[in-house]
Formats: structure tokens, sequence, C-alpha cells
């Protein structure tokens, strides 16, 4: 399990050419135990660090047990570092080595599986989910007044008297279920809220939620109060990777207005390392699979993507580095930036695959 505040602290590991980064899927039904020692023997193969290669082997021989759908490992045996991490979801096979952890994977899942509340609502309470990458953290739930409809046979005056106060119980419980929410969400990171429940009972509670708290409700779904929470979490994950969409949609459409503007946005390769080099950007936008390579100074860190050897910001020497991309998702995590990753977008495709919404 793991936070943004745990990929900063990762990326604080720096050692020469010496990182090695592992991800692999360990998804049971791409086959056995074997089957992914095998994938992860070839996968190491090219690897030229013996000893964090032995530490990661080591690892897999001996003590993981197989449980989860992925795990990543990072290893750094000259600075005495193995950090591994279990995951809940699948990731693709993947091996880098680097001066640092290559943490765009996990911030990947972060960006698409982390910190979902899920509210499951009725007339007379609600039960609350806490979701982060994929599992179950907590859940919790709440009664509040019963709720009695009229009898037939009563006098109509008395009865129109029953509806009120059975209208009023029910507002008072959902009233009640959204303090009692927005106590459960408070301290744990909910990046997004899911509601379930009668399009009724899901509209009453929304207006019943703060401002604030309304405008992180991602989706609503029609879904009982018995519902298990497997079945919960797969409504809570599907709902969820649609408002995505639409969400990165709005964010690629501002951010190419303001950039267009020039107004605390960029867009293109080189604007956008421009503004990482000087630690503006807020929160970096990209296409998934976009790789460029490049060139780094091996002094100050500027990435850039044409050197003739020299950095020009510093004088230092520039080495070629692979991939700018996540050289750059790097360097906005450790300054406190935030990572956007789009899987499909034609608007940011024309403008270059990657862009940044700036601090100022
Ligand atoms: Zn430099």
């Amino acid at each position: 399990m793991y936070h943004e505040n745990t990929l900063r602290e990762l990326l604080k590991l720096t050692a020469p050419k010496a990182v090695l980064s592992v991800y692999l899927n360990t998804e049971p039904s791409k086959g056995s135990a074997e089957a992914y020692r095998l994938r992860l023997r070839n996968l190491l193969k090219e690897v030229d660090l013996p000893q964090d290669v032995q530490a990661v082997e080591l690892f897999f021989n001996r003590q993981f047990d197989g449980a989860g759908r992925g795990v990543a490992v990072f290893s750094c045996v000259e600075k005495d570092f193995l950090q591994i991490f279990p995951l809940a979801i699948p990731v693709h096979d993947a091996v880098f080595v680097g001066d640092r952890p290559n943490v765009r994977p996990l911030a990947d899942l972060l960006d698409d599986y982390g910190g979902y509340g899920v509210i499951l609502i009725d007339q007379q309470g609600a039960r609350l989910f806490h979701f982060h990458l994929g599992e179950l953290q907590e859940q919790d739930g709440m009664f509040g007044g019963e709720v009695k409809h009229a009898k037939d046979g009563e006098d109509s005056a008395f009865r129109g008297g029953q509806t009120r106060a059975y209208e009023a119980m029910i507002e008072r419980n959902v009233k009640e279920a959204a303090a009692f929410a927005v106590d459960f969400f408070e301290k744990k990171h909910i990046r997004r809220i899911l509601i379930g429940g009668s399009d009724h009972n899901v509209a009453l509670l929304r207006t019943q939620l703060p401002k604030a708290w309304q405008s992180l409700v991602v989706g609503t779904f029609p879904m009982g109060m018995t519902a298990s929470h497997t079945d919960v979490l797969e409504r809570a994950m599907e709902v969820g990777q649609q408002a995505e969409r639409k969400r990165e949609a709005h964010l690629i459409e501002r951010m190419i207005t303001s950039a267009a503007k020039g107004s605390s946005a960029v867009a293109g390769l080189e604007d956008t390392l421009a503004a990482v080099n000087n630690e503006q950007v807020m929160t970096l936008v990209f296409l998934q699979d976009y790789h460029a390579p490049g060139y780094r100074c091996q002094d100050c860190d500027f990435l850039v993507t044409k050197s003739e050897g020299v950095c020009e910001g510093c004088g230092g020497v520039t080495e070629t580095v692979p991939d700018l991309v996540s050289r750059a998702v790097g360097s906005v995590l450790s300054h406190g930036g935030d990572i956007e990753t789009i899987h499909a977008s034609d608007a940011l495709q024309q403008v270059g695959k990657i862009g940044a919404l700036l601090r100022y």
C-alpha cells in the first residue's frame, strides 16, 4: 500500500546508474508461479547489476507468497536498499535501471485506483467503504431512525401526517448519513466519491453533502444495501474509470486553452521540459504510452531534447536518457507536483502528447 508521499520518499533514493526497478505481473490467470519466475529471469537477463539481480531473485524465491496480482521491487544493494510493493492491480512486466527508482507505473496506478470512497445509501442508513489501489481498506455503517409507512385503513388526514413524518424521518436519516460519511472519509486521502442506491436516495444524499465533497462525487449507481464489498469494488472501479476519462478530457481542454493563451499552462515536450526544469509544474499531463529519448544534465538535472554535450543552464556535462517522460515524472513528484496519466486523447495527441498545468 502506498500514497504520493511514499513515491516522493522513494525518489530520494539516488545512486549513479544503480537502482533496479522491477515490475512483475503475478496475476494467477496468467500462469503459475513457475511461469512468472521464468518471465522474471528473462527480464533480468539483460541487467548488469549482479548483486541487485540476486537480491530480487532471492526475494521472489524465498519471501514472495504469490498473493496479489502484481508486485513492484526496487533494489539498490550499493545503498543497502530493498523495497517491495505487493499490488492488487495487474501491472505490465518491466525492468528499469537508472540513478533512481522508476515510480511511473506506481504513479499511474495511484492515478486510476487511488482513494475511492463509496457510500451505499437507503432510507434508513448508509454503508461506507474506503478502497485504495483495488483493496478494501475499511468499512463502516450507520442506521438512523426506523422509517414506518402509514397503514391501510387509517383515515386520510392521519395518513397525510404520517407521510410527512415518514419523509422527514428519511431526510433526517440521510442527513445523518452524510455527516457520518464526511467524518469517515475526512482523514483517508479520498480523491473521489461514488454513491450507490436508488435515484431518489442518491439525489437526497448529494444535496446533504458539503459543497467541497459534492465536487468529489464522480459517479452514482443503483445498488442494494446487502451487496458484498467485492460487488461494490467492481462497480467502483468501472464507474470510477469512466468518470476519470471525463475528468481527464476536461483537464486537457483546460490545459490546452490556457497554454494557447500563455497563462499558467504549457503544451508540447520542449515547453513542458522547460517548466519541469524551472520546478513550475503543478500537474504533469501525458499520454500513457509516450516516451521520448533525450538528455539530462549530470549536475543540475535539467532535461532537454537536444544537447551538444554541455548543459545550457549550468555548463555541466549532459548524458543521454532513454525516456525524458519518466525523468520528468520523477522530477515533478520530487518537487511536490502531481501526475496525470492519460489513456487516450486526440486533443493531447495533437499538441505533442504532453503538457502541464503550472503553479504560476
Ligand atoms: Zn546543468
